[in-house]
């Protein structure tokens, strides 16, 4: 696909027609661009878990042709006229949130990935596995110049998800966090954990990722299936795509402890007792994505710390491939489709 001939009225990416099935080649008139809004020529596209969950309607509510691709990169062709801080030229990334009222209690205090009335790029919106999209100016960002454009495709979505709860549960040097999966989102959790200065475990289910996941700051490798281990951690972030075993992974907890519920799996049940809470002062809480302003941090303290995803690179036509390799759990770390 070529991206070069922007000025044509139609867009063409890959869309799955029907649950499941294999991404197509696919096109849809390209959306008029409104005053807030960015015409933007796709350069790369990380692939998240979440585009295959959407894919399979793990979650319900998928709706077909499904246009899948929320971590995005590109160069900015036209703009809004309200348009402000983008301009023509510029490159920028583009994650999970497409929009959000702007006028509720959460987006006036600039945590508009908790607006009710939000919506993802690429759910009932055709995304990023594509060679242009229109999105919504408020949610694209500029993106450092240090970052290479492979390597930040998956901090729109994967790094600004593991970023956020560091934030949001005030981490500091001292603290000892854990890392559940090291897959898209883990890896970057471990490499945003370690430039804060604390100590890293990693849970994972693959033993041949040790030496990896110390490379990207592990201090300690254990079994996410049988971690044989009690009060290690006092933040433990869960990525892995797989069901969670709330259960265990709150005994790894130190007094005072926090599980955090990233990952979103097929099974989303999630058992407890009382009692796995009430000693030692637990909680099990969730977070999704991140704000603006906590993506526009995310990708400034990425730059600086040298954060990046380790990524294989695709062409966009061999998105069926990616998609194959990252369901038999085979990526090392994020597959990125490039146009
Ligand atoms: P990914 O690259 O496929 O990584 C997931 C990791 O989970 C795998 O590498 C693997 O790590 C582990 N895993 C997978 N299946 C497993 C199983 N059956 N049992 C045990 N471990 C298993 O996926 P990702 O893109 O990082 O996304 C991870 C999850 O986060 C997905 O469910 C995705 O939808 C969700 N997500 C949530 C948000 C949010 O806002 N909350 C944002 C983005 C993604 P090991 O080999 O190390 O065990
Ligand atoms: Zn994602």
């Amino acid at each position: 696909m070529s991206t070069s001939d922007i000025t044509t009225k139609t867009i063409e990416g890959y869309a799955a027609q029907k649950v499941g099935a294999l991404l197509e080649l696919f096109q849809y008139d390209c959306p008029q661009v409104g005053p807030w809004d960015i015409e933007v020529e796709i350069t790369h596209c990380g692939l998240c878990h979440s585009d295959l969950h959407l894919i399979q309607n793990d979650w319900g509510g998928s709706t077909y042709p499904l246009l899948p691709g929320h971590e995005i990169i590109g160069i900015v062709k036209q703009k809004g006229s309200l348009v402000q801080e983008l301009e023509i030229g510029m490159r920028v990334g583009i994650g999970w949130q497409g929009s959000s009222c702007g006028k509720c209690e959460w987006c006036h205090q600039g945590e508009e990935n908790l607006c009710l009335k939000q919506e993802a790029t690429c759910v009932g919106h055709f995304g990023g596995f594509a060679n242009k999209i229109v999105a919504d100016s408020r949610f694209a960002f500029p993106i450092p110049e240090p970052l290479d454009s492979v390597n930040a495709a998956p901090l729109l979505c994967g790094g600004a998800t593991v970023f956020s709860p560091l934030l949001q549960h005030n981490v500091d040097a001292t603290m000892k966090i854990g890392v559940v999966g090291v897959g898209g989102l883990g890896h970057l959790a471990i490499q945003f954990a370690k430039a804060l200065g604390c100590e890293v475990f990693v849970f994972s289910s693959s033993p041949e990722k040790e030496a990896e996941a110390k490379k990207f700051g592990a201090h300690h490798f254990l079994s996410s299936t049988h971690p044989n281990a009690e009060n290690l951690v006092d933040l433990l972030l869960y990525t892995s795509s797989g069901s969670v075993d709330a259960k265990s992974y709150l005994k790894l907890l130190r007094p005072k402890g926090k599980l955090v519920i990233m990952g979103a799996p097929k099974d989303q049940q999630v058992d407890l007792e009382v009692f796995d809470l009430i000693v030692g002062r637990k909680t099990v809480c969730g977070s999704n994505i991140a704000s603006a302003p906590v993506i526009r941090k995310m990708l400034q303290f990425a730059a600086l710390h040298g954060i990046e995803a380790q990524t294989e690179l695709f062409a966009m036509q061999d998105i069926n491939l990616a998609l194959e390799k990252l369901a038999n759990n085979e990526i090392h770390y994020r597959a990125v489709l490039e146009n």
